[in-house]
């Protein structure tokens, strides 16, 4: 595996993708989803070019913070959350991007306010109805949105979303317009543009280029970049 070959792999698609839908690449964030990964991909990865890297658990998180392994990249929270692991997270990632209910934005909002911070967040929805995942549902989505505007030291980037796994090309594209409507309606919604809504978060390996045809300004990709993980182990 070439990590360098694979990023300007992936890099190349993602603008391939967004010039034949109209749109400018510099648009379209790419983030690395580092999960499993050691220290040491993650500095090959960061000297090959990526900028951003995403992590799903708060323990590998914490590890590879401790490590300095980051460095030269940005990063974020892309997995489900538990509000008692918050203070591990808050302050710690520029945006997190797995928010879907109000007790865990209470969370954010009250650790924020403790470190004297404004934590970016996106909202996640589960916009197929899997019940297996989490992201709050689109009829949800409006209340939980208000609930983070109010909060004074939370700032609303936008939305995430994990489609359904699909193997079939082109599957995922009706949910990526449909979370992109619900982009668009928010945003109107919360015409005050002191919030910056910006980020829409959609699009694994499988699936980026139809991601970014549909409108997202980020997507997520792990296996494209560093090959197929071992299995994981339960979630904690
Ligand atoms: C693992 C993961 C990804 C990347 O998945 P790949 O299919 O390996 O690209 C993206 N988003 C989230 C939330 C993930 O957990």
């Amino acid at each position: 595996m070439d990590l360098s070959q694979n990023v300007k792999a992936v890099e190349e698609k993602i603008a391939a993708a967004a010039r034949a839908a109209g749109r400018d690449p510099g648009e379209i964030a790419l983030c690395a989803a580092t999960k499993v990964q050691t220290d040491d991909t993650i500095r090959a990865a960061i000297a090959a070019g990526i900028r951003l890297c995403g992590e799903n658990r708060v323990q590998e998180l914490t590890a590879h913070l401790e490590a300095n392994a980051y460095a030269g990249a940005d990063v974020h929270f892309i997995g489900h959350l538990q509000t008692n692991k918050v203070r591990q997270v808050v302050g710690r990632v520029s945006l997190i991007h797995s928010v879907d209910s109000a007790r865990l934005l209470q969370a954010i909002e009250t650790q924020a306010d403790k470190l004297g911070l404004r934590q970016d967040i996106l909202l996640e929805v589960n916009v197929a109805g899997e019940a297996s995942k989490g992201g709050v549902s689109p009829e949800e989505l409006p209340r939980l949105a208000e609930l983070a505007l109010a909060c004074p030291h939370i700032r609303l980037r936008g939305l995430m979303a994990i489609p359904p796994v699909s193997t079939v090309s082109g599957a995922n594209r009706k949910y990526f317009s449909q979370i992109r409507n619900l982009f668009v309606d928010i945003m109107s919604k919360m015409s005050d543009n002191q919030y910056n809504m910006d980020c829409l978060s959609m699009g694994m390996s499988a699936d980026y280029e139809d991601a970014v045809a549909e409108g997202a300004t980020l997507v997520r990709v792990g296996t494209a970049l560093f090959g197929p993980r071992p299995p994981m182990s339960p979630a904690q």
